[in-house]
């Protein structure tokens, strides 16, 4: 099934030029919903990962299923100040001023095999500092599956070394 057209594009949000790549009309779509999943897990079905680290907050809708299907465990990256116990913290730069994103510090084992997933690669600054976060931890990192990469923004270079894995490109704005 094409996948790429479960995904709506609204132009325009949240602010002017941006075309926002709103993934709900796939997740609606059991058919739709249950191949991606599978196509994000599937390539690191032999990689015996540990836990998942999905990115708040879409990366928590697929990140969650993933772990499922690859039998592991399930960690959550949050915005500052949502985690409950003590955290670790990086922080990126944005187009304009900077942005965070916390793990429990306890929440991977040293040594466990760590898959990364969100919905979308953009600029790449969010998955790059998950993965700071992860290596910090002391978690071994296997690689990072993505719904969708904007190819056109280049994020793939701030993850060099590291294995991705991504089901819809789009190649232009
Ligand atoms: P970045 O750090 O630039 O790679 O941004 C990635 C995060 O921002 C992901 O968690 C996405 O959900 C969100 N994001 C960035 N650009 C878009 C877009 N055009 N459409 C939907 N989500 C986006």
């Amino acid at each position: 099934m094409d996948l790429k057209s479960a995904i709506r594009n609204v132009q325009d949000f949240p602010k002017k030029g941006i075309g926002f790549k709103d993934i709900t009309t796939l997740l609606k779509d059991p058919r739709a919903f249950d191949e991606a999943v599978k196509a994000m897990s599937d390539r690191f079905l032999s990689e015996r990962i540990d836990t998942v680290v999905g990115i708040e907050s879409r990366g928590f809708i697929f990140g969650g299923a993933v772990a499922v299907a690859l039998d592991a465990g399930f960690v959550p990256a949050r915005k500052p100040g949502k985690l409950p116990s003590v955290t670790l913290k990086e922080t990126y730069d944005l187009e304009y001023g900077t942005d965070a994103v916390e793990i429990h510090k306890d929440a991977i084992e040293k040594g466990s095999r760590v898959l990364v997933v969100d919905d979308l690669l953009a600029t790449g600054g969010t998955a790059a500092a998950v993965i700071r976060l992860v290596r910090r931890t002391g978690g071994t990192l296997v690689g990072a599956a993505f719904l969708i990469e904007l190819d056109f923004l280049g994020g793939r270079k701030k993850l060099e070394g590291v294995p991705i894995h991504v089901l819809i490109h789009f190649r232009d704005e």
